[in-house]
């Protein structure tokens, strides 16, 4: 490895912030005379490693390890979701910034990219342990956090909850409220109306745009969906009311299958009282024939890294609607190329929260809120115009959705850093 090249740059020890660089890579050949600056993409403009102490309900003191990554300001500030997850990393913070400067850029919303997290097991720790540790963090990332500087929201383990603390805390520190410093919050904390909803809802708008492309009727889907979360929860309710099968369901707890199509209504009760899909009725399944079964759409909507070269050639769906951020390696893109299968990419089909999330920010700026059904009008629209975007690059270049969304966000950021020079 070159010397000059930092370490966070090397590919192969990277996991997703690996992912990221080699998906960089394979749109630079497409940039033209932008390309002179991509190595801006392949850098975080800022990182910030925190240590989060408090002290338990036992009196002893632990320590925790956090992070808020600035990955791209160039077009606006920064926007990404708060991760508590035992399994967080600054380069696993890293790639998730990146994606977001990518996503923002592609719906085309102000923001640049940015992430947070800590490293916990949330379920390991009591409410007000959480409260008081949301609380430290949020002071502890307090000079890169703010309305006009960086947006924070939800992501994996936190919630609605968390923003109202990390706004208030924010808030204390300035000594006047700030409702716009985060989004994903409460209704009653100028939350918005649908934000809750918006990721699944969007990945559920982009499935039809593209199965239609194709040529197909989604009421005669038949679907399969890994994680029922926020993200995959909404997408399957949407599915099934317009008729498509949710044939096949994974989360954390099992795999099931029923050829005819579950009851979704049926098993998102069962979901929302049980945490799981444990113990609803189906044909139980490994967690690798989850990926064999036949289908026609697949959803990742739970973790990274769920489709690699290890399943990728079982997979029998034509079509792959990213829900969870990075779910596709690199060598698995290649193997369903070749397959055949067309994956819509995580920087589209999952951009509806980031893009209600936007609307949250601008109704609180100007305290004038908008009703669900203006909301979800407005989604629809952009998620849709993103996608007719992404298909005529794609069309032009010969490219897969995935290139073409990249080479749409790549542009979009690089122009700006352009336009703007360096300084000095
Ligand atoms: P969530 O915590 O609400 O749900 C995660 C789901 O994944 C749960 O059903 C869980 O059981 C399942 N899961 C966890 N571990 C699993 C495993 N090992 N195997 C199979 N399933 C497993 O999270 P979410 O908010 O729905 O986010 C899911 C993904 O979508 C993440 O990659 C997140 O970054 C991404 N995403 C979320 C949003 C959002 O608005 N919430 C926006 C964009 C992207």
């Amino acid at each position: 490895m070159n010397h000059t090249v930092a370490s966070y740059l090397d590919p192969s020890n990277l996991g997703a912030w690996g992912t990221y660089l080699e998906q960089v890579d394979r749109v630079t050949p497409y940039l033209g005379h932008l390309s002179r600056w991509v190595e801006t993409l392949k850098r975080p403009k800022r990182s910030l490693i925190v240590d989060v102490p408090i002290e338990l309900d036992s009196g002893a003191i632990a320590h925790f390890e956090g992070y808020r990554v600035h990955h791209n300001l160039a077009r606006g500030p920064g926007k990404g979701g708060i991760r508590y997850h035992p399994g967080v990393t600054l380069s696993e913070v890293m790639a998730l910034s990146a994606w977001m400067s990518i996503k923002t850029a592609v719906v085309n919303v102000p923001f640049g990219g940015a992430k947070g997290g800590i490293r916990v097991d949330p379920k390991t720790l009591s409410r007000g342990e959480l409260e008081r540790m949301t609380r430290r963090f949020t002071s502890e990332i307090n000079m890169m956090i703010g309305p006009q500087k960086d947006i924070p929201a939800p992501d994996v383990n936190t919630n609605g909850q968390i923003m109202a603390w990390m706004m208030d805390t924010y808030s204390v520190n300035q000594a006047h409220t700030t409702t716009g410093v985060v989004t994903g919050k409460p209704i009653s904390l100028g939350g918005s109306l649908g934000r809750s909803d918006a990721t699944g809802r969007g990945v559920f708008v982009i499935a039809c745009e593209a199965y239609a492309n194709a040529g197909f009727d989604i009421s005669e889907a038949r679907v399969a969906i890994q994680g029922l979360g926020n993200v995959g929860w909404e997408a399957a309710r949407l599915f099934a009311q317009a008729g498509a099968k949710v044939v096949a369901v994974q989360d954390h707890s099992c795999s099931l299958y029923n050829p005819i199509g579950f009851n979704v209504p049926e098993l998102l009760k069962h979901v929302s009282l049980a945490r799981e899909i444990k113990g609803f009725a189906g044909e139980p399944l490994s967690a690798s024939d989850f990926w064999a079964i036949p289908c026609d759409i697949l959803v990742p909507a739970a973790l990274e890294s769920q489709i690699t070269k290890d399943n990728a050639n079982s997979i029998q769906a034509k079509l792959i609607v990213e829900g969870a951020n990075g779910p596709t390696t690199p060598q698995a893109d290649d193997i369903l190329r070749d397959k055949g299968v067309t994956v819509v990419p995580d920087v589209i089909a999952n951009a509806g929260g980031v893009t209600v999330s936007y609307f949250e920010w601008v109704q609180d700026f100007s305290s004038f809120f908008w009703t669900e059904d203006e909301i979800n009008q407005r989604l629809d629209k952009i998620m849709i115009d993103a996608f007719k975007v992404i298909v005529d690059v794609a069309n032009t270049h010969n490219v897969s959705y995935r290139t073409a969304t990249f080479i749409v966000g790549c542009e979009r950021i690089l122009t700006a850093r352009e336009m703007r020079g360096l300084y000095p």
